[in-house]
């Protein structure tokens, strides 16, 4: 490397520092606003603060010409550069009138004000003040052209009359004593820039910081956190701009929800992380297949929701079953294959709803509908929505009624066939409400079911049974009295303990008790309902297999299943004795359920037909119309009391 190359990297390197070192390199990060600012207070100070000056210089100083120079320079030079601040390209310029003004009259106080008045020490507020407005490095070039004009004025006009005469070796000081000044000025505002720099990129930064959690935020507002998919809210929203540019005419738009079964039960199996995996697998899944075509969300916990606008000849009932049948069932967490299983509503629109809220809430109807019936995929229909509002209605009415004890206990006599006597009876409910209606079991009861009201209906149901049936015992009745439990009392496991408490407090012993069972609650959960049999049958109860027929579960659980009692469903009973098929299948009934060790009870006897038939054909024990309708507690009594006693 030649010499000279040596010399001019060291004084670059020189350069630099020297420049870093008065803040050259220092951006300015002024916005025109404020900017505009600094110009309107440099202004208002100066204008003022030069009048004052002006008037002491003329009336106590008598300094004619430093008066006028001041006026004269502060309307010249002020006075525009208040106009331009108006416009903002011309902020520039105003900032340099303004400086200009100030060079001027720093000049002026030198030559005219001297060392006498106080004008000369306001001289060195100039290089602040070019600072201040015009930043680091074009601060330098006013300072410098206010060193240069400023000694030069004292060159050229320091012989005029009223000039202040200098002694040389002051003008010979001015120049580093004004570069000095400069020099503080500059490092001063060099302090300051690093300051507001500092200040800035402190508040850049947690503005940012600010600004992403708010965007997260935003996000988590409108989206699920474990699958990122569009939430309800902003499925409404998407579904509203969709109807909104949909052609009624000739298009509609296919809204549906999406409910997965037992999730709960899987997600408690695979763990949080898991659960959340899964999720995401059948998010994934939806997304590949649904994303494409119209918009996937996340309803609920175990809901997706998604819609997608399509031609109206798409909408037949094959040709949605069509669209919805692929939907993946089988994923895989951690290598474990997973299979779920799900229910699909689907509503339309315009068809079934014109809002949004609408048409999720009929797609919702139509999913619980198929969920209850237990169909893969269900599309709304207006008697469905009769359906769901009664079904809603009876939620609200049952609440009011179990405090109200519109509830009541019926009793249908159970008569032995053989010898007519009256061997038992089956209590069922009964449900008047205030306003004098009378409301099947048939239908409230699946309500309570599908509901948390089952508990409280079955606690007042066996208080009520149990008071009842002990009260008559006492009375000396020896009947065999009948309950009918549901599939969900049979999975509640408070089930045995309540039973327990009840038989120790009422001090009746359980076989005196029969409880009904429907085959149903066989299906849905086998081992669950194999094990509660098991358990009350070793308590000592009777227990019967209710609708039997109707159910489609295997007959083999039959001969494991420790139960004492076979009530043959009514809808073969009826119309027994016209109906070929039903006499096959009733006789068969009885002699299986003889052949297993089971007592035979036949329910819904109308005629005295039927009776004989049963009778005939070895059925224990008749229940129907033709012996007596499910009576009120009163009435059976004495219905009991004119009877043969066992
Ligand atoms: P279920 O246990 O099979 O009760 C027999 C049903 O047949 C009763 O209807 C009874 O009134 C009716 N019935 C009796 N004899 C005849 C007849 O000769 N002809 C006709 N057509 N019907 C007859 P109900 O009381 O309306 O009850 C319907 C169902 O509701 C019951 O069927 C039972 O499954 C359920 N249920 C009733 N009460 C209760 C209860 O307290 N708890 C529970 N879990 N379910 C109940
Ligand atoms: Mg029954
Ligand atoms: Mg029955």
């Amino acid at each position: 490397m030649t010499r000279t190359a040596r010399a001019l990297i060291t004084y670059g390197a020189v350069l630099r520092t020297v420049c870093s070192l008065l803040g050259l390199n220092v951006q300015p990060v002024s916005t025109t606003e404020e900017r505009r600012k600094q110009a309107v207070i440099a202004i208002a100070l100066a204008l003022p603060v030069t009048l004052i000056f002006a008037l002491i210089n003329y009336f106590q100083f008598h300094f004619e010409e430093l008066a006028q120079a001041e006026i004269t320079v502060a309307v010249l030079f002020l006075l525009p550069a208040f106009l331009l601040l108006n416009t903002d390209r011309a902020i520039g310029w105003a900032e340099s009138l303004i400086l200009w003004y100030g060079i001027f009259i720093s000049s002026a106080l030198i030559v005219y004000g001297g060392l006498e008045g106080s004008g000369v020490l306001w001289v060195f507020t100039y290089p602040f003040l070019a600072f201040f407005i015009k930043g680091q490095r074009l601060g330098w070039l006013y300072c410098l052209a206010w060193v240069a004009v400023c000694w030069l004025a004292v060159k050229l006009l320091g012989n005029l009359p009223h000039a202040w005469h200098y002694p040389d070796a002051y003008v010979g000081q001015m120049i580093p004593a004004l570069l000095f000044y400069s020099t503080m000025a500059a490092a001063f505002n060099l302090v300051r820039a690093r300051f507001e720099e500092m200040l800035h990129d402190k508040v850049e930064t947690n503005t940012a910081r600010a600004r992403a959690y708010l965007d997260q935020l935003q996000f988590l507002a409108q989206h699920d956190e474990v699958t990122g998919l569009p939430n309800r809210n902003r499925l409404i929203v998407l579904l509203e701009e969709a109807i909104a540019q949909c052609n009624t005419a000739q298009e509609a738009i296919v809204v549906i929800d999406l409910r997965l079964e037992r999730l709960f039960e899987i997600s408690n199996i695979l763990g949080e992380r898991g659960g959340d995996l899964l999720m995401e697998s059948i998010a994934h899944s939806l997304q590949e297949r649904y994303g494409k075509i119209g918009y996937l969300g996340r309803l609920r916990r175990d809901e997706f929701g998604f819609f997608y606008q399509t031609e109206l000849q798409n909408t037949k009932p094959c040709k949605l079953a069509e669209a919805v049948s692929d939907i993946a069932l089988s994923y895989q967490v951690d290598n474990y294959p997973i299979h779920i299983e799900n229910s699909i509503g689907i509503a339309l629109y315009p068809q079934h709803a014109q809002t949004t809220a609408d048409m999720w809430l009929k797609a919702e109807q139509a999913m619980l509908h198929g969920r209850a019936n237990k169909l893969d995929i269900s599309i709304y229909n207006e008697e469905l929505n009769q359906q769901f509002v009664r079904r809603n209605l009876l939620f609200g009415q049952l609440r009011h009624a179990l405090s109200n004890q519109e509830l009541s206990l019926h009793f249908q006599p159970q008569i032995d066939l053989k010898t007519g006597r009256l061997v038992g009876a089956e209590a069922l409910a009964r449900w008047r409400t205030g306003s004098g209606q009378y409301i099947s079991p048939a239908e409230f009861i699946p309500v309570a079911e599908s509901s948390g009201l089952i508990k409280p209906f079955t606690k007042w149901l066996l208080s009520e049974f149990f008071r009842q049936t002990a009260q008559w015992r006492q009375a000396g009745m020896d009947l065999l009295f009948s309950v009918n439990l549901s599939a969900r009392n049979l999975a509640d496991p408070e089930l045995i303990s309540d039973l327990r408490h009840l038989l120790a407090f009422h001090a009746i012993p359980a076989e005196n008790i029969v409880l009904e069972i429907t085959e149903c609650s066989f299906s849905d959960s086998p081992d669950q309902f194999m094990m509660t049999v098991d358990q009350l049958h070793r308590m000592g109860f009777r227990q019967s297999i209710d609708d039997f027929g109707t159910g489609y579960s295997s007959l083999s659980y039959l001969k494991d299943l420790r139960v004492n009692e076979l009530k043959i469903d009514q809808s073969f009973v009826t119309n027994l004795t016209s109906e070929k098929s039903c006499i096959a299948i009733v006789k068969s009934t009885i002699q299986l359920a003889h052949n297993l060790g089971l007592t035979v009870v036949a329910e819904g006897i109308e005629s005295e037909a039927v009776a004989a038939f049963l009778r005939d054909a070895g059925c224990d024990i008749g229940q129907g119309y033709y012996y007596s309708k499910p009576l009120p507690v009163d009435a059976f009594f004495s219905y009991a009391s004119s009877s043969t006693m066992p």
